[in-house]
């Protein structure tokens, strides 16, 4: 009994101290059957995948999402290629996570992202470059609204946090 209590504050305090930011797999890595491989990426860097979904987005959906392309030329392009099939969209919980999922996606020119990066790894393109991840922990807030519902989104207590992080970072 004190066991369990001792661990809902554990869990409460920690959550708090914790990061979340949205990844889409883009139509290209569903396509290439690359799914399995990317999320696996994320997972063995020690993030914990706190929501997940297949959808079909809509072009109202991606003029918001990619508002601050509008005024690009390639603006209806990369709209266009994000809804030729569903996409997989993700959630994704640590110390950091924003930066850190940025790092390990790489630039956004897959021919330019270091090898180790996911795009340096999985891409050629600048358009087709397997994931869309958040920019920044305010961005993040609202892309993470734009795309799940709060039920959507789970808190739980990843069992290896103490193989993940030391006791004095979370
Ligand atoms: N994009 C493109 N050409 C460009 C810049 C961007 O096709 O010159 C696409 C690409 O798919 C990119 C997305 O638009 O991932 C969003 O662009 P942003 O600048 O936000 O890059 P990201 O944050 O994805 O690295
Ligand atoms: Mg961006």
């Amino acid at each position: 009994m004190v066991f369990r209590k001792k661990c809902f504050f554990f869990v409460s305090e920690t959550l708090e101290k914790m990061e979340r930011t949205l990844v889409i797999l883009k139509p290209c890595t569903v396509q290439r059957g690359l799914i399995g491989e990317i999320i696996s990426r994320f997972e063995k860097k020690g993030l914990v995948l706190v929501g997940m979904k297949m959808t079909w987005l809509s072009d109202e959906t991606l003029s918001e999402h990619y508002a601050h392309l509008k005024d690009k030329p390639f603006f209806q392009r990369v709209k266009n290629a994000m809804n030729t099939c569903p996409v997989i969209v993700c959630c994704w919980e640590g110390l950091e996570a924003v930066s850190v999922v940025r790092t390990i996606t790489g630039v956004t020119n897959g021919r330019h992202a270091l090898p180790g990066t996911i795009r340096g790894d999985y891409s050629m393109s600048v358009q087709e470059n397997i994931v869309h991840a958040s920019d920044s922990t305010k961005t993040a807030v609202i892309e993470l609204k734009r795309f799940f519902k709060e039920d959507e989104l789970f808190s739980y207590n990843p069992s290896l946090l103490s193989n993940l992080y030391a006791n004095d970072e979370v």
